[in-house]
């Protein structure tokens, strides 16, 4: 089952915090759409304003079209998944992922049967009768899924699933969530801090600030063309360069980057990949720090001859490593550069 969903102007204050504002957010039945963003910029209260947990100050939330607001969390059509997993450690996993059925009358026959069903979705068929201390972090995160999607929510909501899991887990477990979202239909909506994280699994991204919405989009699109400055630097590390624009383009450190902006100040963001040895916006010559093989690319910090106080970090095409001291050629095409109003 799925459904769309609906957040309409939502404030929500506790005491003199402001942890939501002015949030407006419509999410497609059976998208995959994370909340992204830095410690306490409102993602957790956002969700549990979604599930329930939190009534807004302000606003309205609508899922499937029904104003759910004023709606507690066991009557609404979500189901959240929390960090812990909350699993019943005396009992077993069938019973564990049939106990929301349980609770809503099913008999004990269908129930199990059921619970089989989403034990074998979620790749842990036959382990029915083993209980959660016999798991491993990635199986109990496997059954705690199993055990959400018994009940059938529109709407799955979940709260840094993967965090308690190391990097290797985290990254396989990426891919079956989003590989089981794409089977059930169900409409996702996931919190992380992880920016690959988000990257991996999400068809939208929200990125958030200080309770607001910084940018909204897909991966790629805030990647590459981010609505602020936040977000850019968010969603991955960025070369921030100073700049005036005025009628004959941008004027730069390292001379004048042809692209139109409204004049004033402005900083112009440029990630490692895109600096190459080659571009119609030329860095010149720049001489290197330090450098290291990282497999697919050489990550290395230059100081460009033009500008010697600044530092760039460039991805440069894998090989051994350029000396420190080493002159590298600098340049950049210039429809990679995003610009911003400096201070927006
Ligand atoms: P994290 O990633 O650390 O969980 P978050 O982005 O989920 O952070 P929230 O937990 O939503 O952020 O918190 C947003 C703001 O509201 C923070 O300033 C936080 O301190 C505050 N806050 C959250 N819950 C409460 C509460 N129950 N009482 C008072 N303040 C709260």
């Amino acid at each position: 089952m799925t459904a769309e969903v609906r957040l309409e102007g939502i404030d929500h204050r506790f005491g003199e915090i402001r942890a939501l504002e002015g949030i407006d957010l419509e999410i497609g039945a059976g998208e995959y759409v994370t909340l992204l963003g830095p410690s306490g910029c409102g993602k957790t209260t956002l969700l549990s304003v979604l599930g329930g947990f939190v009534t807004p100050t302000r606003g309205a939330v609508r899922i499937g079209g029904r104003d759910v607001t004023r709606v507690p969390p066991a009557k609404r059509p979500t189901t959240t998944m929390f960090q812990d997993y909350a699993l019943f450690p005396h009992m077993s996993l069938i019973d564990n992922v049939g106990f929301g059925l349980r609770m809503a009358g099913m008999g004990r026959r269908a129930r199990r049967a059921r619970a089989a069903e989403l034990l074998e979705l979620v790749g842990l068929e036959g382990a029915g009768a083993k209980r959660p201390h016999a798991l491993s972090g990635g199986q109990r995160q496997r059954v705690a899924l199993a055990r959400a999607l018994a009940v059938e929510p529109d709407v799955l909501l979940l709260d840094e699933p993967l965090g308690a899991l190391d990097l290797a887990l985290r990254r396989q477990m990426q891919d079956e969530l989003k590989a089981i979202q794409r089977r059930v239909g169900t409409t996702f909506v996931h919190v992380t801090h992880d920016q690959e994280e988000a990257m991996a699994i999400a068809d939208r991204i929200v990125v958030m600030n200080a309770g607001r919405i910084e940018d909204e989009g897909t991966p790629s699109r805030i990647y590459r063309r981010p609505h602020s400055l936040f977000a850019a630097r968010f969603m991955g590390e960025t070369n921030r360069i100073a700049g005036r624009a005025g009628a004959g383009g941008i004027e730069t450190p390292y001379g004048r980057l042809d692209r139109a902006a409204p004049a004033g100040e402005v900083v112009l963001c440029l990630r490692p990949e895109s600096l190459r040895a080659a571009g119609a916006f030329r860095i010149g010559p720049a001489r290197v720090r330090d450098a290291a093989f990282f497999g697919t690319h050489v990550r290395a910090h230059l100081a460009p001859e033009a500008a010697p106080e600044e530092v760039l970090v460039a991805h440069l095409p894998p090989g051994d490593p350029p000396e420190p001291g080493r002159t590298v050629d600098l340049a950049a095409d210039p429809e990679d550069i995003t610009i911003f109003a400096r201070g927006a």
